[in-house]
């Protein structure tokens, strides 16, 4: 499987020109291949045939002689730019094609023009890079040098760029791309890795989780524990949305255009990404978290139907709090694609359990009853059991999934213990522990 690590780049100044001179250099070639496509269209409609990546590579050698700009470019960088045209172009047709067939209105407009003024995002298929402990050593295109001896050569170009905050980067990179976002060079590298096989030896450990808002996580385990994962997700989400509906309110009352509309824009679009950075590097850690214990399936609750929110608005007054929470960017779903990954690279598995009814339905006796989602203790009126509203839900999931393996299933009476997760803003995992009953 395919997994894509982006990492900061920090260029020097002169790194940073070189870097934008090969964007300048893809985007003219990017407009130059483009207008090339127009006006054969243009031209020679319904007489010859569409040109082809194949022809307008085959010219790549002249242009570098018209254009020497084109020389900065990596020769499979400049490539992949004229890929690109031609996938643009190709997609363009596609969807005109098929909107028409369908009837529906057109809405396909052709690729247009890059401006020179924005990074061009440049990709590097297989080779030209090399990572070097912590630099990236980028290729651009060919360049002429003087020996020692006095002699003229020719040798391709070079930049070792640092990359920012050491850590341990995969070696096997197959391909990465050079973006410019907000001021910051990123590298995106893609490669391989080829997952453990799920080991079959001993009974498997089983670990089954209820997503919540109040609480991120809260599991139980086959082997008599109850686990809480706590997490910030839910604080700066709830910060952030009130910072964003401050900033929203002001944008309504000023003028469109005017400066400090323009300012508050950006102040919003900084906000968005500073939540989306947050709440990411919050779920990475909790699914590494996971993924690295030593239960072999963990089992969470798919938060696919939005069961918990309610759709009437004179119903859902007591918990806006929670509605909004789970109608605005369930970060659930996001999670449940992390712990995927991780756990499969593990040799472990996650399975995305069905969560009807795991909270209506007491895990002592089967009864099921209606539950608002303020009230957070459930009291069967059958059985009498008294347990956490979350507890019994995770007891229903794992109860699930251990009786599809022909495995006995667990009673909230074997639980004593419970194990709470937390984690400080620096980013370090704590552990408590909490009686049960
Ligand atoms: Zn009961």
């Amino acid at each position: 499987m395919l997994l894509t690590e982006k990492v900061v780049l920090s260029p020097t100044p002169k790194q940073e020109q070189w870097l934008w001179q090969m964007s300048m250099a893809a985007t003219k070639l990017y407009n130059i291949a483009l207008q090339q496509r127009r006006w054969h269209f243009y031209r020679q409609h319904g007489t010859a045939q569409s040109l082809s990546y194949t022809y307008q590579n085959s010219q790549l050698v002249e242009l570098k002689k018209a254009f020497p700009c084109f020389k900065q470019l990596y020769s499979l960088v400049a490539q992949e730019v004229l890929r690109l045209v031609n996938k643009d172009y190709r997609s363009f047709w596609g969807r005109l094609k098929n909107q028409r067939l369908n009837g529906d209105e057109v809405t396909a407009r052709p690729p247009r023009f890059k401006s020179a003024l924005k990074y061009f995002t440049l990709p590097y298929i297989q080779s030209g890079f090399e990572l070097d402990d912590e630099y990236l050593v980028v290729s651009g295109g060919m360049e002429s040098y003087k020996t020692s001896k006095g002699k003229t050569k020719r040798r391709q170009h070079k930049e070792r760029i640092k990359i920012e905050g050491y850590r341990n980067l995969p070696d096997n990179i197959h391909s990465l791309t050079i973006s410019y976002e907000k001021g910051k060079y990123y590298a995106n590298l893609v490669y391989e890795i080829t997952p453990a096989k799920l080991g079959s030896e001993r009974p498997l450990k089983v670990v089954a989780f209820d997503p919540g808002v109040k609480t991120f996580l809260t599991g139980a385990t086959d082997s008599g524990c109850l686990i809480e994962v706590h997490s910030t997700v839910n604080r700066s989400t709830r910060y952030f949305d009130k910072e964003i509906d401050l900033v929203k309110s002001k944008l309504d009352r000023c003028k469109k255009g005017s400066r400090r509309w323009r300012r508050l824009k950006k102040a919003l679009s900084t906000l968005y990404q500073r939540r989306a950075g947050q709440i990411n590097g919050t779920l990475h850690a909790t699914a590494k978290l996971l993924a690295n214990s030593r239960h072999d399936i963990i089992s969470v609750g798919n938060p696919n139907k939005l069961g918990m929110a309610s759709s009437d608005p004179a119903k859902g007054k007591g918990n806006q709090r929670i509605n909004r929470a789970v109608q605005n960017n369930w970060p659930h779903k996001k999670f449940l694609g992390y712990l995927g990954y991780k756990t499969e690279s593990r040799g472990k598995y996650t399975h995305k359990a069905d969560e009807r009814y795991s909270t209506q339905t007491c895990s002592n006796c089967g009864n099921r009853q209606k539950l608002k989602p303020t009230i957070r203790t459930y009291k069967c009126p059958k059985c009498a059991m008294v347990l956490g509203r979350d507890d019994n839900a995770a007891i229903n999931l794992l109860n699930n999934l251990l009786t599809s393996f022909y495995r006995p299933k667990v009673n909230y009476r074997d639980y004593r213990k419970k194990k709470i997760y937390s984690r400080t803003l620096s980013g370090q995992w704590y552990v408590a522990y909490k009686k049960v009953g």
